[in-house]
């Protein structure tokens, strides 16, 4: 049982598009069918490489890896044009020489009449051998099919246009690549955003002209924004990669994803397995789903605090790379990730945590050093009774701090928050007895003594 993802290449892989992917990709593999990849390309003016790599990219940081594919609709020309003539041969289509003029009159005049706009089969009988190509509609009778989401539905051939298959130059359209791609591909549901439920009919009519075996459909729902209106840029980011980029693990956009219109009773958190074993068409929702950044922002956070620590320095090695944040030998990383995971709601925030263990700075935030390092009295005395200390933990570190904070009688946080701006620079950090162990003595000595001199 074989589904596809077949994106234009016209942008990047957008949370709608990766949607579509994901359940696409769940029901072929639920269905242990094969999830096929195709570009549609054909749209040569809006067609380019860089979104082809964007979505490859979108789609494998995802881990939507496909079965077959990518193929590309540029390359079936040959086969569409042979479609095309097996059409023309059976007076299923033929060519329209109707000029731009002709066609606006008659929009223009049926609109007046309050008609829907539509070609009116002038070239029909005339038997030309240039110009468009038109699929010669059924005239009368219904479409009627039972989409996996939506249910039955039912249009009236005489509300069909006699659609073009192609254009004067010979290329074909979207509805002719589409059926020939689904049919030749062997598609057994074709899942896809409901924006494309218009055309379902007209595809429909060109199986039945061809005498190919009809696919099912399933019609996703869209997706709107949090004011109702369709998700969009206006509503913030909504490529894949900017998820990416804002500290998102690929596991907990796609289980936001998967609730994104489907749902499996009132679980929330699914596994990428449990997406795949649980996944059914019926249970998609008709009506549709609105994006929740907070949810999401959950998600994350969920992912993070449970991931594999081995997982999250994979992921967060792409933000390492990107800020120039070198991982080195002599702080144990898998500890710091183990610090910080509980305060992070997003890789970013992990990276940037990060930070202080594995790079030096040479100043402190200006206002807070003014704030925190003006008493001198806190860092000194911590300076000496931490220069002798030879166990270096956190729970002797700690005793330290608390010995410092009695012995000048000031409380705890008197001490630790020097202690913190001194070790992190701009007062970030979590546990700061921690962070001394994990800094190890060295770099603790080095910065109370540049923090002295401030
Ligand atoms: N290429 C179409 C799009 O990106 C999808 C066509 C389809 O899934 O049938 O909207």
């Amino acid at each position: 049982m074989n589904s596809r993802f077949a994106p234009s290449p016209t942008g990047y892989l957008h949370i709608g598009g990766a949607r579509t992917a994901l359940f696409a990709w769940a029901w072929a593999k639920n269905q242990q069918g094969k999830f096929i990849l195709r570009i549609e390309d054909t749209d040569l003016a809006r067609s380019s490489k860089a979104s082809v790599a964007a979505i490859l990219e979108g789609m494998s940081w995802l881990g939507l890896d496909y079965d077959e594919g990518p193929y590309f609709q540029t390359e079936h020309f040959e086969r569409y044009k042979t479609v095309i003539s097996q059409l023309l041969n059976s007076g299923k289509a033929y060519y329209c020489e109707c000029s731009e003029k002709r066609l606006q009159e008659l929009r223009d005049g049926l609109m007046a009449k309050g008609e829907k706009a539509k070609y009116d089969g002038h070239c029909r009988h005339k038997n030309l051998s240039s110009g468009v190509v038109r699929f010669q509609n059924p005239a009368a009778g219904n479409v009627v099919f039972t989409d996996l989401v939506k249910g039955k539905i039912s249009v009236n051939n005489e509300e069909l246009d006699d659609l073009i298959i192609a254009r004067t130059d010979g290329s074909p359209t979207y509805n002719l690549t589409v059926v020939v791609d689904d049919f030749d591909m062997k598609i057994d549901v074709v899942i896809r955003g409901d924006d494309h439920i218009n055309n379902t009919p007209k595809q429909i009519n060109l199986y039945q002209a061809l005498g190919w075996k009809l696919p099912d459909f399933a019609h996703l729902p869209m997706i709107l924004g949090a004011d109702g209106s369709r998700l969009s840029k206006r509503h913030g980011a909504v490529s894949v990669m900017a998820y990416r980029e804002a500290g998102f693990l690929p596991e907990a956009l796609l289980n936001y994803l998967a609730r994104l219109g489907w749902s499996h009773g009132d679980k929330e958190l699914f596994s990428t397995a449990e997406i795949i074993e649980l996944f059914e068409l019926k249970n998609v929702n008709k009506a549709p789903a609105s994006f929740d950044a907070d949810k999401l922002l959950w998600l994350n956070q969920h992912y993070i605090q449970t991931a594999p620590a081995q997982h999250l320095l994979d992921e967060l090695a792409w933000h390492l790379q990107k800020n120039q944040i070198e991982i080195t030998n002599e702080i144990d990383i898998f500890k710091v990730i183990e610090s910080l995971r509980k305060r992070s709601k997003t890789l970013v925030e992990m990276a940037f945590g990060l930070k202080m263990f594995y790079q030096d700075f040479t100043t402190f935030d200006e206002n807070l050093g003014k704030k925190h390092f003006k008493n001198k009295a806190p860092l000194e005395l911590l300076l000496a009774k931490l220069m002798v200390l030879e166990a270096w933990t956190a729970a002797e570190i700690k005793a330290i701090i608390e010995k410092v904070a009695e012995e000048l009688s000031v409380g705890f946080g008197k001490v630790g928050q020097p202690f913190r701006l001194a070790l992190s620079g701009d007062g970030n950090a979590g546990s700061i007895d921690l962070v001394a162990e994990l800094l190890g003595k060295d770099k603790v000595l080095k910065r109370l003594q540049m923090a002295l001199e401030f």
